[in-house]
């Protein structure tokens, strides 16, 4: 019987192995699906304090994975099929057909950047294509992008972009954008944001040159194609929280997001923590996941120590 199984090594997971193995409890790390999560995908990393020349997001991975690594966290490439509350009040978690026990449990499985489906999107993604304005739009300066989708995450990015980019394309399937009024008028009223509705993605150009050179569009209304010229592409079509091990342990809000209780990691199930963007459907930064993983640890660390004090006197 383990102390403390981690799910996810994200920036929120390391966090809490970095915490929770500081603290003696020799946590198990499942890296899961996606070891490192969505900065593996991202190159230079800007804004992460304690970095002032920057560095890649796989690097600031790979260094909080030393760190937990030297203070003793177990940590296996291991994909988690199966989590499971057993009638003790402990956890069972399956990975690769071999079941580990432990008290407490910390999810930290993030979630995934929805992506258009395209294959050339797959080919170019780090190459043009980004699902991340923060992480990679300085990359853009002076050139020209597009951003798809029209909720609040798309009117963001594009409104950031502009401080780079020289022009900004909003490309929706739809004629209205679901985005709250006050981001909409503020993207309309933006001089360096055109919009182009009623269009999708058909395909992204530019696989022989090994970068983005443009888009193909088709028209959702009469479905006629045009190619335009653009050096960037950034999908915000919204983010899918990776809930699926804990759906019947925690509270999901509409869009799957693990509810914890108000200013804690807390779920409904004692024993249970969850951070990261798995909780967050907010800010999605490195930096608020590595706070709310330091939050679960400690809640972690405190859960367990009033177990083993009601252990210890009968209770
Ligand atoms: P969202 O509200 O779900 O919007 C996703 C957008 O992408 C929609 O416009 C949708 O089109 C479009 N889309 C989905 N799949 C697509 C596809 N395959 N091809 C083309 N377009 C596609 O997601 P979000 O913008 O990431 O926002 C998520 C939540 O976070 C929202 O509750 C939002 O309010 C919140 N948020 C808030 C802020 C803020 O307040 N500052 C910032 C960002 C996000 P349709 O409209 O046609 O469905």
């Amino acid at each position: 019987m383990k102390n403390l199984i981690i799910i996810g090594s994200g920036p929120a997971g390391w966090t809490a192995a970095i915490y929770a193995s500081r603290a003696n409890l020799e946590p198990l790390v499942f890296e899961g699906d996606e070891p490192g999560g969505q900065l593996m995908t991202t190159t230079e990393v800007e804004n992460f304090p304690g970095f002032p020349d920057g560095l890649l997001g796989p690097d600031l991975m790979e260094r909080c994975k030393r760190q937990a690594a030297r203070f003793g966290a177990d940590i296996r490439s291991e994909r988690v099929d199966e989590l499971r509350r057993e009638p003790d009040g402990g956890f069972a978690v399956s990975a690769n057909g071999k079941m580990h026990q432990a008290m407490a449990v910390i999810l930290s499985t993030g979630a995934s950047a929805r992506r258009l489906g395209l294959e050339s999107e797959k080919a170019l993604y780090g190459k043009g294509v980004s699902a991340c304005a923060t992480c990679d739009g300085f990359f853009f300066k002076g050139k020209r992008v597009i951003v798809v989708g029209g909720g609040d995450s798309a009117m963001e990015e594009a409104n950031f972009l502009t401080r780079f980019a020289d022009t900004v394309t909003i490309v929706h399937r739809r004629d209205a954008f679901r985005a709250s009024k006050i981001m909409q008028e503020r993207i309309l009223k933006n001089p360096k944001i055109h919009v182009i509705w009623n269009s999708e993605v058909a395909d992204i150009l530019g696989r022989d040159e090994g970068k983005v050179t443009g888009v193909r569009l088709r028209s959702t209304a009469d479905g006629s194609e045009r190619e335009m010229p653009i050096d960037g592409v950034f999908a915000a079509i919204g983010h899918s929280p990776n809930s699926g091990l804990v759906k019947d342990l925690a509270d999901l809000d509409d869009k799957g997001y693990v509810i914890t209780k108000p200013g804690t990691a807390s779920t409904k199930t004692p024993g249970l923590f969850a951070c990261g963007d798995l909780i967050d459907a907010r800010y999605r930064q490195a930096i608020t996941a590595a706070g709310t993983g330091c939050m679960a640890a400690l809640e972690a660390e405190r859960y367990l120590s009033e177990r083993e004090q009601d252990v210890g006197s009968g209770k």
